[in-house]
């Protein structure tokens, strides 16, 4: 068929046009665009969608040049786009990281633990950095001391859960010099034993800084590796249909050494994911002076469709409080930082720049609420400035008035996906069951775009969080939000494109598939639209399309891609487990049940074969653990 279309056709408007870099057909295209919700071919040339229509649309677009791609009848949709994600420093940190992200059983994780600190090299460590959660385990816990210091006796092994805890071995509490005398900083823990010596666990008491400024105490990558540790982040984000971020910056993200990696991506041409990036100001006592002279150098805007600069946040003045430890009790917030704030924000609204701001509960966001009110009570806070609230678990109906009021959006992520039973079990089910609000952000026609606040606690699996705006349920099966707080899939699918897109000034670029915009589109898996809720978080991508470049393709599609670069270091749990952990969907067949049910029977007659050889009741000649473990865990 395509090779008797005529060459730089003749549109049936009759105008000649140029052929298209990349059509995509025989997909069923939800668009997002209102004026035209479906269709079945996509074609994009210079990166931009020249046509959404159908076969008979596609004679004028194909050229000897054009690669057609069949989608074999799978959903299209537009690129996600994750409205907070830490991607930057995710990237960094990537290819060090052991992800357990999606993992089914602690017996699974603790296995991956075992081989992966058995190749570590000396002088590095094994960290399991966010992305689960005890409730996700078939054990429904989280591992001890004991065990990591089993699997792992020479090696550093440090294990970050959520805001809340970190659990090291006896070789990291070594490796980072905890001793008896250590003194934990305000707001955070080190657990004693009887002996006054630190038992391995960390506590976010209610501060996470102790845990973080630990972790910090690890071997990072060379710059080298962490370009390349960027590229694979990446490409496991594209893996999921992601075409574009809105980073967030965060704690131990330094502009502009920590942004050498994508901007260097970025000049080389070789991003294969959209970055808007907002600055977060370091030191506490030191906000104003850099954001003094980042507003004085650069401007929101500045870059390019693949890397830009989108304002200020989502920290703007160090305030001690907010801390999102669902386990501990709600901060009492001290205003000393108000000052600070509005100080901060009357220079960047005074300089044209937006900005996002991190707030978890209604209290801080009432106090922000009166630092803005102030600021426009003397004309200091125009309309049309772009700014918005992220997470906003508890903000009440009164302050989403107050926001509408000031013209400003939320972005919301699905962390209580992850840690919605710690917040059910203090604040009560049905707190928990709107929080957020969205379906009353949605109602007051604010601009609410989603996201993930990966990596160090959500998963960055959109999925997942696509999965919880539609059923609203933990990644235990809890469930959380009630019926009407919770959101259709098409719904959930615009706050995951076009919401994220207007987020960063781009409502008109990306976001839907349109002529004219980007041509950036996911071919499905499995069928959003109509797979069980609870299978959504079980959907990837085939085939990710960025600007028309096949950035990721898999399944049919497997070799389109350009190829990836080797992992370095060589040693990386990613070149073994790769990122997030695929499973089959619940929803699947008997069969896919059973090798399930096969599976989890191998493993536990391992363990107790294990426990068998510690014991001396049984040889420990035969490989058999490998072979067991392998079968499970591929
Ligand atoms: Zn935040």
């Amino acid at each position: 068929m395509v090779n008797t279309m005529p060459v730089g056709g003749i549109a049936r408007d009759g105008e000649a046009r140029e052929p298209a870099d990349l059509v995509v057909r025989n997909g069923r295209v939800h668009t997002g665009d209102p004026a035209r919700p479906t269709a079945s071919v996509v074609a994009v040339r210079d990166g931009r969608i020249t046509l959404v229509g159908d076969d008979q649309d596609l004679p004028s677009h194909v050229g000897p040049g054009t690669r057609v791609v069949d989608a074999l009848n799978r959903r299209v949709v537009p690129g996600l786009n994750d409205s907070h994600l830490h991607v930057i420093r995710g990237g960094l940190n990537y290819l060090l990281e052991l992800r357990w992200d999606g993992v089914p059983s602690l017996r699974t994780a603790l296995w991956m633990l075992r081989e992966q600190a058995k190749r570590t090299p000396e002088g590095q460590w094994v960290r399991v950095v966010g992305g689960w959660t005890g409730e996700q385990f078939a054990e429904r816990r989280l591992p001890t001391v004991s065990e990591l210091n089993a699997a792992a006796p020479d090696t550093p092994v440090f294990v970050l859960h959520l805001y809340q805890s970190a659990i090291l071995n006896r070789a990291a509490v070594r490796a980072v010099g905890f001793s008896r005398d250590s003194v934990a900083p305000p707001g955070g823990e080190i657990v004693r034993g009887h002996s006054g010596e630190p038992t391995g666990v960390l506590l976010a008491a209610p501060a996470a800084g102790l845990l973080y400024s630990t972790l910090a105490k690890g071997p990072s990558l060379a710059e080298e590796q962490q370009l390349g540790s960027t590229r694979h982040f990446l490409h496991e984000l594209n893996r999921f249909g992601l075409t574009s971020a809105i980073d967030a910056g965060g704690g131990f993200q330094n502009f502009p050494e920590n942004y050498a990696a994508v901007l260097k991506l970025a000049e080389r041409g070789e991003l294969t994911l959209r970055i808007a990036y907002h600055l977060f100001p370091q030191a506490a006592g030191q906000e104003l002076d850099d954001l003094r002279r980042w507003t004085a150098t650069t401007r929101p805007g500045d870059g390019d469709e693949w890397l830009r600069l989108n304002g200020a946040g989502e920290n703007l003045a160090w305030s001690p409080a907010d801390y999102e430890n669902f386990t501990e009790p709600r901060p009492l917030r001290p205003n000393q930082a108000d000052g600070e704030l509005e100080a901060a924000v009357r220079l960047l609204l005074d300089s044209g720049w937006g900005f996002r701001l991190h707030a978890t509960y209604d209290e801080t966001i009432r106090a922000n609420l009166d630092v803005f009110e102030r600021i426009a009570a003397d004309g200091g806070f125009p309309r049309g400035v772009p700014w918005f609230f992220d997470h906003a678990e508890t903000v009440s109906p009164a302050g989403l008035d107050r926001i509408a009021a000031l013209g400003g959006a939320l972005s919301v992520q699905n962390r209580m996906m992850f840690q919605g039973s710690a917040f059910s079990e203090r604040y009560g089910p049905s707190a928990a069951a709107d929080a957020p609000p969205i379906r009353r952000m949605l109602e007051r026609g604010l601009l609410v775009a989603a996201g993930t606040d990966a990596t160090r606690v959500s998963s960055y699996n959109p999925w997942l969080s696509l999965e919880w705006l539609v059923r609203g349920r933990t990644v235990g099966g809890r469930l959380l939000a009630a019926e009407e707080n919770r959101v259709d899939r098409a719904t959930a699918l615009r706050m995951y494109t076009a919401a994220g897109a207007r987020l960063s000034g781009e409502g008109e670029l990306k976001g839907v598939l349109r002529e004219g915009c980007y041509g950036d589109l996911a071919v499905l898996s499995e069928d959003f639209f109509t797979v069980p809720e609870e299978d959504i978080s079980h959907i990837e991508s085939l085939l990710t399309v960025v600007g028309g470049r096949i950035v990721y393709a898999a399944g049919e599609f497997e070799g389109l891609a350009v190829p990836l670069h080797t992992i370095e270091p060589s040693w990386s749990p990613v070149a073994f487990y790769g990122g997030f952990h695929r499973t089959p969907p619940p929803g699947g067949s008997d069969g896919v049940r059973q090798g399930r049910a096969v599976a989890e029977a191998a493993a536990e007659s391992e363990e107790h074969r294990q426990w068998r050889i510690t014991r001396g009741f049984a040889p420990d000649n035969a490989p058999a653990h490998e072979i067991f473990d392998a079968c499970f865990v591929l």
